[in-house]
């Protein structure tokens, strides 16, 4: 990659970001499209967000994707909101038209992607148990609610965010069964009735956190089980024990390909190198 006068910027905002393959993904996708375009990490604390949004209208970046614990923050900084970005009150890509910056959300279609590259489900027979109740919890609580799903339960630390994700549930899809649990309940019961779990909190990020977002005794073959944590390896706690269960699994690198794809294609209006860009995460 060159790097000149006339570069054009891309990022990611987190904190952490040291951890985030997208840097990889991104510029190996660019790379391959022989764009003058270059993808940065940038490592942003909650305080310095506003800021930093900023800074990428001033420094005329063309986009970024947003990651953890930015996503639900993000949108209200935004000039405008697409559908999906408004439904899920989180964004994960920013796009700026010439100063005006527009927040989408790539995450649930990345998820759906990369869940049905791995198992074929009737949605309608598919009972959902999601942990976590962040912005990317919401992406695909929406996404999965949009296939038909006749239930989601959103088991969270904080009831209160988990409340929110149900609102935006039942104001959107009147039909869905949405229950809340919180890591003090007994979740067995919850596990037992759920088709497809699914670990939307960082437990499980490669050096961080090392503890289960559920019990998993109660996980059977009759689970799918898929963590959107994603490790260099492709291993995490959950997944580990989970295939020890005799569970179908699946992990984060899939919806980190197929996010990243859509963001590009907003960004560049050209289709990107899907084979180059899995080849640059898969270790
Ligand atoms: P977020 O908006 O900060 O939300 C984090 C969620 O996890 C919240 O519900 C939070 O609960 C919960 N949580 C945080 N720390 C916890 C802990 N120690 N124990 C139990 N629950 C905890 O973050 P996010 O953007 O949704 O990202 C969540 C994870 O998904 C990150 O690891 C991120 O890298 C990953 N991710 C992967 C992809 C992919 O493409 N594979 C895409 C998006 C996100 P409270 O409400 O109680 O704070």
């Amino acid at each position: 990659m060159d790097i000149d006068g006339s570069t054009t910027l891309l990022g990611i905002l987190g904190d952490p970001v040291s951890h985030s393959l997208s840097p990889r993904m991104q510029n190996a996708a660019l790379t391959e499209m022989k764009l003058n375009m270059c993808y940065v990490p940038l490592h942003v604390t909650p305080a310095d967000l506003p800021a930093a949004v900023a800074g990428l209208k001033a420094m005329q970046f063309r986009g970024a994707n947003v990651t953890i614990p930015h996503k639900v923050a993000v949108a209200a900084l935004m000039d405008s909101l697409d559908e999906t970005a408004v439904r899920t009150g989180a964004v994960n890509t920013i796009v700026n038209n010439g100063g005006e910056l527009v927040g989408h959300n790539t995450d649930g279609v990345g998820f759906i992607r990369s869940l049905e590259e791995k198992v074929t489900l009737d949605y309608s027979d598919t009972p959902v148990l999601i942990a976590g109740a962040g912005g990317a919890a919401r992406s695909v609580a929406v996404a999965l609610a949009g296939k038909g799903v006749p239930a989601i339960t959103i088991l969270n630390r904080t009831r209160s965010r988990a409340e929110e994700l149900t609102a935006i549930l039942v104001r959107d899809f009147p039909g869905l069964k949405v229950e809340i649990a919180t890591p003090e309940d007994d979740t067995g019961g919850i596990i037992n009735s759920s088709k497809l779990v699914i670990n939307a909190t960082p437990l499980g990020m490669e050096g961080q956190l090392k503890s289960l977002p559920f019990r998993v005794d109660r996980i059977s073959k009759e689970h799918v089980v898929c963590d959107i944590v994603y490790t260099r390896t492709q291993e995490t706690p959950l997944l580990v024990a989970a295939q020890q269960k005799g569970a179908i699994t699946l992990g984060g690198v899939g919806m980190l390909l197929h996010q990243g794809a859509v963001a590009i294609h907003l960004w560049t209006g050209i289709e990107p190198p899907i084979v180059s860009m899995r080849l640059s995460i898969e270790p």
